[in-house]
């Protein structure tokens, strides 16, 4: 690895208002470390953000120094590209604040927060906007590739929640980027992934949500998988946007509504939430009760927030991770043929393949008003390869990209771009679809050199 000059990081610590931190440094290791444990890198140095000016100082010590630079929010994506190999790691993840404004329904967010510190501050009021289902994951990352979760059908992709942002550039200027400001920059923001700059404060759209909502989950017997997932895709293609049910095949937690001898075995799970009225829920829901004869179910009326971490345990930080997935309009038989044939080889207790439901407001946005263009899509399907040891490395990765193969022929056009694995830069192009040509531009405009390319990287056009 590379040493940096001690005059050099001396001049910069004495610029910065952060810690900064280099190999040997009591919290180096420590933070450096990403959510995705098969990650492991070695930056020159770390600069832990505290403050807006402090990223103009990092990307303008990493220009003169001529250092890669990596950007890090939540510290989740599983490619892993918030850590660097001897450049400089910007760590955003001490800038934390959230301010809401109820009387406005709008929230301003710095780029360190997870879903957890937004959603609390925001649940206060009894307002959110949609966000994913894990909530450590980082704000900054999910919205700027898109980010959806229980509230999208009901109120859209995260970035259709993205009212404005401000950006520190490869040149060091910080900017505004909102519909009247930059709105090029503000178009490709909303998906562009990171490409075009660091976002040191994003302004949100809020909406009434809860704080209480029906939400929880259903567990059926992986021998009814075929008939369940039948109904699941008849289902969710007619409910109402305040629905949303996702769809899990993995080995079954110890959970304690299901019966012991079910634990560790193969199971299909339905994980719903509902925007709005309990009792209108309770109604909804009934045919789901009928898909088979479920082993378990745990449905109640609780926190938001409760809900949105209710998967944190399975999916903590420290685990190898392999992720593949593909964009469906439809959740052919094809592809349940698919997910039942190699959810039931599962390489590990952790891995698990899962069906996410889009459609309703994600869907009436015109697939050119941003960067993020999917608007098709109507369930991504991700194959969660997760395991605890490298030696499992090999099968691990074997069985999620035999699945990847087995279930591409039903797959749509487009990928989710925070979903792409460290492997899948050939991909880019092809997951943006008709906005990439756009992009190149927008990112000749802005980051000529490619300054930030730790991403999945969008180059300059020409
Ligand atoms: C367990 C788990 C559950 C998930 N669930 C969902 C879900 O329900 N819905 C969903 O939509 N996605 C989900 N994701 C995917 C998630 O959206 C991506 O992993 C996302 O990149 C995470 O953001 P982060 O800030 O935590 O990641 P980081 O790894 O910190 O950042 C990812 C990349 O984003 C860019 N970036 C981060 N911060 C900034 C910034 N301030 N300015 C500019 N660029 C920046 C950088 O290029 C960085 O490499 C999930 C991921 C995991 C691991």
């Amino acid at each position: 690895m590379k040493a940096l000059e001690k005059s050099k990081t001396r001049e910069f610590r004495s610029r910065f208002s952060g810690e900064v931190l280099l190999p040997g440094d009591v919290n180096y290791d420590d933070v450096r470390q990403i959510w995705n444990a098969m990650i492991d890198r070695r930056p020159a140095l770390i600069a832990r953000c505290v403050s807006p000016e402090d990223i103009v100082q990092a990307v303008k010590f990493a220009r003169i120094n001529n250092l890669l630079v990596s950007v890090r929010g939540g510290g989740h994506n599983i490619a892993g590209n918030a850590v660097c190999n001897d450049g400089l790691m910007i760590d955003l993840s001490l800038m934390k604040n959230v301010q809401v404004r109820p009387n406005v329904g709008r929230a301003t967010v710095e780029p360190g927060c997870t879903l957890a510190d937004f959603d609390a501050a925001a649940q206060k009021h009894g307002l959110a906007t949609p966000l994913g289902i894990n909530s450590t994951t980082g704000v900054a990352g999910l919205t700027l590739g898109g980010g959806f979760g229980w509230l999208s059908r009901k109120y859209g992709m995260t970035v259709d929640n993205l009212l404005g942002a401000d950006i520190v550039l490869a040149d060091g200027t910080a900017v505004r980027a909102n519909e009247t400001e930059n709105a090029d920059l503000f178009w490709g923001l909303r998906g562009g992934g990171g490409n075009f700059g660091i976002v040191s404060r994003f302004e949100f759209q809020l909406h009434r949500v809860g704080p209480d909502l029906l939400s929880g989950l259903m567990v059926f017997p992986f021998e009814q998988a075929r008939s369940v997932l039948k109904q699941f895709a008849g289902f969710t293609e007619s409910m109402p946007d305040e629905l949303n049910v996702w769809m899990v095949a993995r080995k079954a937690p110890p959970l304690p509504f299901l019966p012991e001898n079910v634990h560790g075995k193969e199971i299909i799970a339905l994980a719903l939430c509902y925007v709005g009225d309990a009792a209108e829920a309770e109604k909804l829901i009934a045919p789901l009760r009928r898909f088979g004869t479920a082993h378990g179910e745990h449905i109640g009326v609780q926190p938001y927030t409760a809900w949105e971490q209710a998967f944190d345990p399975l999916l903590a930080r420290g685990a190898r991770n392999y992720w593949k997935s593909h964009n469906l309009t439809q959740l052919s038989d094809g592809a349940i043929d698919a997910i039942i044939k190699y959810a039931g080889k599962l390489p590990s207790a952790q891995c698990e393949i899962f069906v996410a439901t889009l459609g309703g407001q994600t869907s009436r946005v015109a697939p050119e008003a941003m960067a993020y263009s999917n608007r098709d899509v109507n369930y991504v399907v991700n194959v969660h390869g997760r395991w605890e040891s490298p030696d499992d490395d090999q099968r691990g990765i074997a069985w999620a990209r035999e699945f990847f193969a087995a279930s591409q022929p039903f797959a749509s056009g487009g990928a989710y771009i925070n979903f792409l694995t460290e492997d899948e830069s050939d991909r880019v192009a092809f997951a943006y679809g008709a906005t990439y040509s756009r992009l190149l531009e927008i990112k000749k405009k802005y980051d000529p050199t490619n300054f930030f390319r730790m991403n999945q990287n969008i180059q300059p056009a020409g």
